[in-house]
């Protein structure tokens, strides 16, 4: 059956995945084999790609060879670990996006003021330690709820994990309102997920299905399937087109299709045609 299926104008991954991955790719075919600091992006399929070009994952410094250029990535290391590495003597070759380099001048900046440091963000997750560890003190906020036990404090700064859904951090500085009479927030949402929101929010309106294509263990990907379901009860995450189930299009015409930032756009592909396939 021929649906109208619409692709998101911003799928695959970001501009600060695309740039981290080819770098490590770029290293890899000239040093052979190259060490990567954590997963480049919450994707089993791009790491194990990524795995058999000679881009390996480490969890520590420590179990890296010498000899072996470690990448650091997207999401930003912390002075730390970069301490660490010089101090091995290490090759770093150094991923993280200019994006995420910009929280990290603007959180600095607010400490530079005196301002008691909010990270509106997701507990744990490496783009926010990275983010804290450029400062003293630092308190992660994920939801309004947690805001409301903040106490009452005299300047407070906030910057925003690059991937975080606006409404959510409406909510949340709201409640912020109500703690100091000294706020000052800088919105540090990045544009690629600006945009990739704002298309995901119209597709899911437009259409009667909405399919999100990437990893469950990605928190992006996550955060967009809840912003399109809470429009649209019909959206669907899947990690590619094998998890599609015919039931979902029964009587359907609309489809929108969009992707995490950590999703390769080459996945879409098989998706759209398989969706076309069910009857
Ligand atoms: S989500 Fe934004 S800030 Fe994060 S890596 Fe991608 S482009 Fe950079």
């Amino acid at each position: 059956m021929k649906r109208q299926i619409t692709i998101s104008m911003n799928i695959g991954f970001c501009s600060g995945v695309r740039r981290a991955i080819e770098k490590a790719q770029t290293a890899a075919a000239q040093f052979g084999k190259v060490a990567m600091l954590g997963e480049i992006v919450h994707n089993e399929k791009v790491v194990q790609q990524l795995e058999e070009k000679g881009v390996h994952v480490y969890r520590s410094l420590a179990k890296i060879e010498k000899g072996t250029p470690v990448i650091f990535r997207s999401h930003g290391t912390p002075p730390a670990v970069w301490k660490e590495a010089r101090r091995r003597d290490l090759t770093i070759i150094d991923a993280t996006c200019p994006l995420v380099k910009k929280i990290h001048d603007a959180v600095r900046e607010l400490e530079n003021e005196g301002r008691q440091i909010v990270i509106i963000g997701d507990h744990n997750h490496e783009e926010v330690e990275g983010i804290a560890s450029q400062v003293r003190a630092a308190k992660v906020i994920a939801s309004a709820d947690e805001a409301k036990s903040m106490p009452m404090t005299s300047k407070i700064g906030v910057v925003i994990q690059s991937t975080q859904d606006i409404f959510n951090v409406k909510e949340i500085v709201a409640v912020l309102l109500t703690k100091t009479n000294d706020l000052h927030v800088v919105n540090t949402i990045c544009k690629p997920t600006r945009e990739r929101q704002e298309q995901i929010r119209r597709l899911a309106s437009e259409n009667e299905v909405m399919i999100i294509i990437g990893s469950t263990s990605s928190a992006n990907t996550n955060r967009l399937t809840t912003l399109a379901r809470a429009i649209n009860p019909n959206t669907y995450q899947i990690a590619d087109s094998t998890e599609l189930q015919a039931e979902w299009f029964k009587n359907v015409q609309t489809v929108g299709v969009s992707t995490g930032a950590s999703t390769p756009d080459e996945l879409v592909e098989a998706v759209v045609e398989k969706i076309n396939e069910f009857p």
